[in-house]
């Protein structure tokens, strides 16, 4: 089977020339998915991606926004039949988003529930701070038959990752998590069934710019080193676990 490099968290709307970018990922055939952080951006990133087959979009409400868009809820769910991706969404308790923490659980609970009621759903979620709530959510809410959970940029500890494993949960992972050496080696244990690569660009920078989704590469390469694989059979592990998420095998 063929493999294809992928992308599962990039914020492709928010870079500058994100016409170009849209059309990087499909001219050089990287499955990316293309979070938002607010349903109002749905409409445009859905015409920007209406002819590609490598580019889908995941309809998000941000975390970090939700203090002030938590009405975009509605919006959210009124668009919810049109979108197979969900994302971002999830919980911030850092510093600056904790004494939100209920208003975002309040709408990540209806974010769930609508996702577990429709079924099928993929969702790339957030849980800074709040790895534990998240996964408590996730078991409450949305049964591993509703719907699939990718944890993005997942800093659980040991059990929690166990836990994570245990609910059905991928996590995906970019650049950022990987050179800190000491979480380097929690994310390397987890298991290769269970992983996806990541940018979160353009927030995290590669090589003094903005992460493109194509340097999803590095983040392979450096796995390939650690596991002493050739980057070959690592981008194919990760290839068809996109394709048991998406039930394309
Ligand atoms: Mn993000």
């Amino acid at each position: 089977m063929k493999s294809f490099l992928v992308d599962y968290h990039c914020h492709i709307d928010l870079y500058p020339d994100y016409s170009t970018v849209f059309n990087d990922c499909e001219n050089e055939k990287i499955h990316t998915l293309a979070v938002t952080t607010t349903p109002k951006a749905w409409p445009k990133n859905i015409e920007l991606a209406a002819k590609m087959k490598f580019v889908h979009v995941a309809l998000g409400l941000h975390p970090q926004l939700v203090h002030e868009r938590a009405e975009e809820i509605q919006l959210w769910e009124a668009y919810l039949p049109q979108a197979r991706y969900i994302g971002e969404v999830g919980l911030d308790a850092g510093p600056r988003f904790y004494k939100n923490i209920d208003l975002q659980k309040t709408v990540f609970k209806r974010i769930l529930q609508a996702c577990a009621e429709a079924g099928d759903k993929i969702l790339s979620v957030h849980s800074a701070r709040a790895a534990s709530v998240v996964l408590d959510m996730i078991e409450k809410h949305l049964p591993n038959d509703r719907g699939r959970v990718v944890l993005h940029w997942f800093t659980g500890n040991g059990g929690e990752i166990r836990r994570a494993i245990d609910l059905g949960c991928f996590f995906s992972i970019n650049m950022s998590m990987l050179i800190n050496t000491k979480s380097r080696d929690l994310y390397i244990s987890l298991p290769m069934d269970r992983i996806l690569t990541e940018t979160d660009g353009p927030f995290v920078k590669h090589e003094g710019h903005p992460a493109h989704p194509r340097d999803s590469l590095a983040v392979i390469e450096l796995l390939s080193q650690v596991n002493k694989a050739a980057p070959e059979s690592i981008a194919s592990a990760i290839w068809s676990n996109v394709c048991r998420i998406e039930g394309t095998t």
